[in-house]
């Protein structure tokens, strides 16, 4: 036996001028996204936005339902809108923010697991890595490169 470690650098940013301004328009669409937001339940909100290759920006926000396990993470509706809008097209960087009216987030929200995964199989069909910018108001701002960061071991289809 033997052990291994698996680890990952990220960019961690005060403030949002620090980032390039094609990455502050993208905060700026993913907070923007947040008012889209259909959260009655958690009331928690969350917000994304992709640039696409092109420089399309599109956004999302989580959809929720009275039957909760029908609720929708606003990284889906963000993917299936792109999807939607340029089939089969590259997203250079995703954008996620949250917001709660119960709860002060003190870091940046992270994508849940099943969000994890749908990046991680958007990055394989497309061949490209996605960085990820997550953030929300008052907190820090993480940059990461590839979703596969934050997943690791994923699964991808290929041991089927
Ligand atoms: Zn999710």
């Amino acid at each position: 036996m033997k052990k291994a470690v698996s680890s990952f650098e990220y960019e961690v940013y005060k403030s949002a001028s620090q980032l390039t301004e094609s990455d502050q328009i993208l905060i700026h669409e993913a907070k923007e996204a947040l008012k889209k937001s259909y959260s009655p339940y958690s009331k928690f909100k969350v917000g994304a936005s992709a640039l696409v290759k092109g420089g399309a920006i599109l956004s999302g926000a989580n959809m929720e339902n009275a039957a909760y396990p029908m609720c929708i993470c606003a990284e889906g509706v963000l993917l299936s809108s792109v999807e939607a809008t340029f089939p089969g097209e590259t997203i250079e960087t995703i954008a996620i923010t949250a917001k709660s009216s119960s709860v002060k987030l003190l870091s940046p929200p992270t994508p849940c697991g099943a969000c994890r995964q749908l990046i991680s199989e958007k990055e394989n069909r497309q061949g490209k890595s996605i960085r990820v910018i997550l953030f929300a108001e008052n907190t820090e701002i993480y940059v990461i490169e590839t979703i596969k960061d934050i997943l690791p071991f994923s699964f991808d289809g290929s041991v089927i």
